[in-house]
């Protein structure tokens, strides 16, 4: 009972851990999930930037072409038509630019970010200023020279942005990394939660398999217990009544069959009444332990059976025995009853324990009577007890 407690509990304890790394894994699940999605966001949100400073670039390009090919004074390029166009560029840059700005950023990308926006600034009056110098008209020198300034400046705010595209890279590179390690290790995470919940339902199935063999094992075990005690007399530890009778269906049947003769053993302890005035009651059940014990030391093959009839009576089946033999065996079983040698000093048969014994015997045919063989055999039992007792009679 305190085994079955126990493994009862620890099933219990079993299946609430598989609970737990099941809803575990559910939990990681659902991570890794989230973590997913954010690496696929990541991944977006580092082509918008790197689209958008690409855009920006070309924009800055082209507004210097046009820076340069108003400063060539040549007259082959309308300076105001360079001037508009130029102009019109700086829509693209600023489209790109606000688009760049409306992005998530990193701290090391807005610290370049912020560079950057910080030289466009500082740039943009350099320009205006060469570019109204150039178109105006006027000191040819210093036009070229202003205008050489202001390219130089695109140039660096080309750099800028390059570096700012780096930085984009390695913080994207550094992000990447980071996720990759993040899911790695979510992963392990469900694999350990995963494999100790198939660990646990295997414990746990072999746990219930030896619980139920021995629970089997058991009943089968109480089962044979309770088969024999149904069919054992309890004091003298032989066949009881109910034994002989499916027993003598059994054998009876198979006389028929079989076409053998069948004996039956009528047997009956002699003045037992007076035994038990005498002695007392314990005494003769004792007795009859006693005599029961020492014929069963005679029927010892395995075919025949050896039974408490009822009281003080016994009988026995002898299967493929003829009467001859069958009254053989009543002598010996009489006997050893007058070997053990229990004093009765009440008895007119002799000074001991005896038995009368009466056997029949039967040669059965399909449809014949079960019950003329008890009448033979209690007949003769009848005529033992009457000629004297403490004999056979077949
Ligand atoms: P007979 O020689 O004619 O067989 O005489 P008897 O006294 O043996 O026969 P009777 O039928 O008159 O008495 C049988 C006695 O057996 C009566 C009963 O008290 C006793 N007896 C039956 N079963 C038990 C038992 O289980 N234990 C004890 N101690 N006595 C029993
Ligand atoms: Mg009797
Ligand atoms: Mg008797």
């Amino acid at each position: 009972m305190q085994v079955l407690r126990h493994t009862t509990a620890a099933l219990a304890i079993g299946f609430a851990a598989i609970l737990a790394c099941m809803l575990g894994s559910i939990f990681i699940g659902f991570q890794h999930l989230d973590q997913t999605r954010d690496a696929w966001q990541r991944d977006a949100l580092f082509r918008e930037k790197v689209r958008a400073s690409f855009l920006m670039r070309e924009a800055i390009r082209e507004r210097s072409f046009h820076l340069a090919f108003a400063a060539t004074l040549d007259d082959f390029f309308d300076r105001d038509e360079q001037r508009e166009t130029y102009n019109a560029k700086a829509v693209n840059f600023l489209l790109a630019r606000d688009a760049l700005v409306e992005l998530r950023m990193t701290s090391p990308e807005k610290a370049a970010m912020d560079t950057l926006i910080e030289r466009i600034v500082q740039l943009r009056p350099t320009i205006d200023n060469a570019m109204s110098l150039v178109v105006e008209g006027g000191d040819e020198q210093e036009a070229l020279k202003q205008m050489r300034i202001a390219l130089n400046g695109q140039s660096g705010v080309i750099e800028e942005l390059n570096a700012f595209i780096d930085v984009v890279e390695a913080e994207s590179a550094r992000e990447a990394k980071a996720a990759t390690r993040a899911i790695s290790s979510t992963q392990r995470n469900m694999l350990i939660l995963s494999g100790c919940a198939v660990a646990l339902a295997a414990i746990i199935g072999l746990m219930v398999t030896i619980r139920e063999a021995r629970n089997l094992r058991r009943l089968r075990l109480h089962r044979d217990e309770l088969a024999q005690l149904s069919t054992t007399d309890a004091l003298t530890c032989i066949a009881n009544r109910r034994r002989f009778d499916e027993f003598m269906d059994m054998e009876w049947a198979r006389a028929i069959r079989s076409g053998n003769t069948l004996s039956l053993v009528l047997l009956d302890i002699d003045h037992f009444k007076n035994f038990n005035d005498a002695y007392g009651h314990a005494a003769g059940d004792n007795c009859l332990a006693a005599v029961s014990k020492a014929m069963c030391g005679v029927i010892v093959r395995s075919t025949d059976l050896l039974a408490r009839y009822g009281g003080e009576e016994f009988a026995c089946i002898l299967p493929e025995t003829t009467r001859e033999h069958a009254h053989t065996i009543a002598e010996k079983l009489r006997e050893a009853v007058t070997m053990v040698n229990i004093p009765h000093a009440h008895s007119s048969a002799a000074g001991h324990v005896t038995i009368s014994v009466g056997v029949g015997s039967i040669t059965p045919k399909p449809g014949d009577e079960m019950a003329a063989l008890f009448e033979q055999t209690d007949g003769n039992l009848y005529s033992a007890k009457e000629q004297g007792r403490n004999r056979v009679v077949s």
